[in-house]
């Protein structure tokens, strides 16, 4: 159950990271057809258009949304569906003080206190 929801959550962080890389490639190809757009044929617009359809703004707005949602979701479910076992660890905060923080070394799921 744990490896489903693992391998499950771990596909969908990779798609947001890729969809929030991807919206940054989207807006550089905007711009710069911004930039070339008077110098290209009826075909080139065409060609623009389609790809325009498809990613306009609301695209990588609702994808992310629905992506989030359900990695909410997944998140919940390892929650309450793993065996934890629980790890302790300490993490510097700055030069002189450390924290200690408990986390699942299955699920990394952490845990408060
Ligand atoms: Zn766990």
């Amino acid at each position: 159950m744990e490896e489903y929801l693992l391998l499950l959550k771990n596909y969908i962080k990779k798609q947001i990271d890729e969809l929030d890389e991807g919206k940054e490639i989207c807006q550089s190809i905007k711009k710069q057809f911004q930039q070339i757009r008077r110098s290209l044929s009826n075909d080139y617009n065409e060609l623009n258009n389609q790809f325009k359809e498809i990613h306009d703004d609301f695209f990588y707005i609702y994808r992310k949304i629905d992506l989030k949602n359900l990695l909410d979701k997944i998140e919940i479910a390892l929650k309450a569906n793993c065996e934890h076992i629980c790890c302790v660890d300490y993490v510097d905060i700055n030069e002189y003080r450390m924290q200690k923080i408990q986390y699942c070394e299955k699920c990394w799921t952490e845990f408060s206190k």
